[in-house]
């Protein structure tokens, strides 16, 4: 079998053709590439497995998940198949260390050159091209995960002592103080030679300058708030309530009139994945767009923040987690978004979760008149079940994410199973529920509602919303959706009646798309026959 870094290079080029014959613009295509590369690579591999490991075909597999079968009696099927679990194995095993070893000689020799260019720039008194320099000699020098790797250590240790040493010449001493911490952290002694020793020498002597810290937190993101904000209804104006109709589910209804440009939703999002090719350029917690001064997260240095406070949120929500391991999670896109909505809240707490809701099966689900943004109630959402063509990929790549976590220990071994069944899931409420987010270039002059330039409209990752995942499509809706860096904004935009549903558009909408364009959009995309007022008055 090929591994996926042999392959990586093929497969971009054929998705990147794929969704350019689509139509898509350059600016959609790299996201929805990056996206869907990981699941495409699967089944690919599944493909080929079947002629080399006699693996049965995947119709065979879809003919065993028939209908009635539910998560758990899916991944049952899925982990009896002793030759499916063989192969799961070997791809592991060949593609995890491949990519960790591979990957870290070559960003080694990357951060040293940087480095040694950082460092002649200093000498020359040019600061500026110094710290550009050594932040990108950070972003590629490995994190030490073994602990006894000198050669990292001392990498990243001293690239930090010099940055810090530059930061200081720049008057940021509270940024300066940190690095230098986390550089003593690293520190391998004996390993360092004079210059290193001295420049830490000097430093040490730094340790009580501070100043206020210079941060980069983008306004328009701060501007965009609601006040007051409903108890019951994470992000909404107190008006809007929950109500419930047979083939919809929930969905949200107003409690009051409204007028056309109302703010009725301001969300910050439950999970996000920012797609890996904008690393560098956006903040991986705010999805801000960065400027020259940033924070590189200080353990795997290949994402970036625009302030330590969203390194400090993303630390404690999801990236302490994958960040020993994000040079390989960064390539799972879907699986990699499915994990991290599973860690926002704790992988086990999620886990525990799901094996009460096995046990509570029976019981009638119990209608709550709130929504909040925790994973108890992103885990009611509709999710999309049993689409034959995408349930043995899915269901494969939830096996084979499962086991990741597992040997990157994440989770037990007596979890693995569960988690699968609880990922697959997660698949089908990610694909129902979650939005791709779009950058319009907000700002503090320019914000939503007045002028949108279209030209300018970049996708640039994945999002999950806890209450706007409520809000259900109409043809004609009565509201827009919008980004304001990662945060989402819900506009009516036209007068709205006391008692009328919330909508937006889910894509397809009746100025551009005709009756019979905008089913087999839906249907294809989500999966469902739209019944808006306008579909109606067509049937
Ligand atoms: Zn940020
Ligand atoms: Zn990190
Ligand atoms: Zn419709």
């Amino acid at each position: 079998m090929t591994t996926f870094l042999e392959d990586i290079g093929s497969l971009r080029r054929t998705l990147k053709a794929v969704f350019s014959d689509a139509g898509m613009g350059e600016d959609f295509v790299n996201c929805h590439v990056e996206w869907h590369l990981f699941t495409s690579w699967m089944e690919h591999i599944f493909t080929n497995a079947i002629k080399e490991f006699q693996l049965l075909p995947m119709d065979k597999y879809l003919e065993k998940f028939n209908r009635d079968l539910d998560y758990h009696e899916i991944m049952g099927l899925i982990f009896k198949d002793e030759l499916l679990s063989n192969v799961v194995e070997i791809l592991i095993a060949q593609n995890f260390k491949s990519i960790e070893t591979e990957k870290f000689r070559k960003d080694l020799d990357k951060s040293r050159r940087y480095l040694s260019r950082s460092l002649k720039e200093s000498q020359k008194d040019r600061l500026a091209e110094a710290l550009d320099n050594i932040n990108k000699a950070l972003l590629f020098a490995p994190f030490p995960m073994d602990g006894v790797d000198h050669q990292s250590k001392s990498q990243l240790s001293f690239c930090l002592m010099t940055r810090a040493h530059l930061l200081r010449k720049l008057g940021h001493y509270n940024v300066c103080e940190k690095d230098l911490n986390d550089s003593m952290k690293y520190f391998a002694l004996g390993k360092v030679n004079n210059y290193e020793k001295n420049i830490a020498a000097e430093l040490l002597t730094l340790q009580d300058l501070k100043t206020p810290p210079t941060e980069a937190e983008s306004v328009a993101r701060r501007l965009v708030n609601l006040n007051p904000v409903s108890e019951r209804i994470h992000g909404a104006v107190p008006y809007l309530s929950l109500s419930y109709e047979k083939n919809k589910g929930r969905i949200i209804i107003t409690q009051n009139d409204i007028q056309k440009g109302t703010k009725l939703l301001v969300e910050e999002p439950f999970c996000t994945w920012l797609a890996p090719f904008l690393y560098s350029q956006y903040c991986f917690r705010c999805f801000n767009v960065l400027d020259n001064y940033f924070f590189p997260c200080r353990k795997c240095v290949l994402v970036r923040y625009c302030s330590s406070a969203c390194e400090e949120e993303s630390w404690k929500s999801y990236h302490s987690y994958e960040c020993q391991y994000i040079s390989f999670l960064r390539f799972l896109g879907a699986g990699h978004f499915a994990l991290r909505c599973l860690s926002v809240d704790g992988l086990d707490e999620s886990i525990s979760l799901y094996r009460k809701s096995l046990q509570d099966k029976r019981k009638e689900p119990k209608l709550s008149r709130s929504f909040l943004n925790n994973y108890q109630d992103i885990f009611t959402l509709m999710s999309k079940d049993n689409n034959s063509a995408m349930l043995p990929k899915l269901a494969f790549l939830s096996k084979f994410i499962a086991h990741l976590a597992c040997s990157m220990r994440l989770v037990q071994d007596g979890a693995v199973f569960d988690l699968s069944c609880l990922l697959l899931k997660q698949f089908g409420i990610g694909y129902l529920n979650s939005f791709f987010i779009t950058d319009h270039g907000y700002n503090q002059l320019k914000l939503p509602g007045t002028s949108v330039d279209e030209d300018t409209a970049k996708e640039i990752g994945m999002g999950l919303y806890a209450s706007a995942s409520l809000i259900s499509h109409s043809c004609d809706p009565n509201c827009e959706k919008y980004f304001i860096c990662d945060k989402i904004l819900i506009l009516s935009r036209a007068p709205i009646e006391k008692g009328e549903e919330i909508t937006i558009s889910y894509g397809p909408n009746a100025v551009v798309h005709s009756y019979h364009q905008r089913q087999a959009l839906l249907e294809s995309t989500h999966g469902f026959k739209c019944s808006c007022k306008l579909c109606l008055k067509h049937e």
